[in-house]
């Protein structure tokens, strides 16, 4: 049966991607299923929108969630859904571009957002390309259309009352060239930086690793997380490679972003311009970065920062 499909790791991706379906689901005249792999958020899904939710079977131990590519494929083979969204997330990808495969279809990686082309049902899908200089958009014409969308690009969707529909629980059963020997907890430094509410961002402008501290003397004052641009992380590795921001790295959208030595480049630019408030702080009154900044302060960030701190402390006492 016809219909936009949701498929996220987590529970909150999947709400995301609700709000983004009930959209789509509204101007394609169709119904909005969403799956998940436990039993109990059904219900859960259906108040937040789904029209049906399909379970998943159960993982063993050692089988990855691509997995899963089999049980989704077959079910797309016999129910031909209109459009897919899966949550960009690191399995979410791996999961998308095999499905894309096997099903012989288009794939539109790291959606932001989508139109329609009313006249031939299809969903107009919408994209940054060039790391961030241009937007593209884009039309899959054969089925399903497929698109992975970063976490956080849609609010979830909210809850309504009294809301009704159906549950499946799926039989196929699961397989994977690949098992999982072992599973260890990341590093305790890399920090989830796309939850943090402030990030304080480290750039080329701290003259050498022990000087990060600076950044994180501020960050702690703030209650905020140390993130970093891709030099920082990716050729001086002062910092890992989960917090650094951009096109390449981490989107974020925090409630306060502080870039200290950032120059500001497209590529850095884009991972965090959804931030609710950006202050820069660089020596160069030029630099790229104030254009996006709601606050700058142009002066040695050795000066700023340092001053910054006490004010802050004095004012919220800590
Ligand atoms: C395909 C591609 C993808 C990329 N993806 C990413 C990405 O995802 N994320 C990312 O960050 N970059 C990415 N880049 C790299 C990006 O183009 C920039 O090179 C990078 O963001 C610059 O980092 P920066 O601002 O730390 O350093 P710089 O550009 O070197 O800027 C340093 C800034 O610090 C200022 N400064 C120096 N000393 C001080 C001081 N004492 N006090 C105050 N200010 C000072 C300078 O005025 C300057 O503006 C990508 C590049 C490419 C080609």
């Amino acid at each position: 049966m016809p219909g936009i499909w949701v498929f996220g790791e987590r529970r909150d991706q999947t709400l995301e991607l609700l709000n983004a379906g009930k959209n789509a689901a509204k101007a394609l005249e169709t119904r909005l299923v969403a799956f998940t792999r436990e039993r109990p958020s059904a219900e859960e899904f259906i108040a937040y929108g789904a029209d049906e939710v399909l379970v998943l079977p159960q993982l063993a131990e050692d089988q990855p969630l691509e997995s899963y590519v089999p049980v989704l494929a077959e079910t797309a083979r016999h129910e031909d859904p209109d459009v897919f969204f899966i949550a960009a997330t690191a399995r979410g990808k791996e999961i998308a571009a095999r499905l894309a495969t096997r099903l012989e279809t288009g794939l539109c990686s790291g959606c932001s957002g989508f139109g329609f082309d009313q006249e031939k049902k299809l969903l107009r899908m919408e994209r940054m390309v060039f790391g961030g200089a241009a937007m593209q958009s884009l039309i899959c014409t054969t089925r399903p259309q497929i698109a992975t969308i970063p976490p956080r690009t849609f609010e979830p969707a909210a809850v309504q009352t009294g809301r009704k529909g159906t549950v499946r629980e799926l039989q196929s059963t699961p397989s994977s060239a690949v098992k999982v020997i072992k599973r260890s907890p990341k590093a305790k430094e890399a920090v989830n930086i796309t939850e943090a509410k402030i990030v304080v961002c480290v750039g080329r402008g701290m003259n050498n690793k022990e000087d990060v501290d600076l950044a994180r003397q501020l960050a702690d004052v703030l209650g905020g997380e140390v993130g970093c641009t891709r030099p920082i992380a990716e050729e001086l590795h002062w910092l890992p490679e989960e917090v650094y921001l951009g096109i390449s790295g981490k989107k974020v959208k925090p409630d306060l972003y502080i870039g200290l030595g950032v120059s500001g480049q497209i590529q850095h630019v884009t991972g965090i311009r959804d931030s609710k408030v950006l202050l820069a702080v660089n020596r160069d009154e030029n630099a790229p970065i104030f254009e996006a900044a709601d606050y700058g302060i142009v002066g040695d960030l050795y000066q700023v920062v340092p001053k910054l701190i006490e004010e802050l402390k004095t004012a919220l006492k800590v």
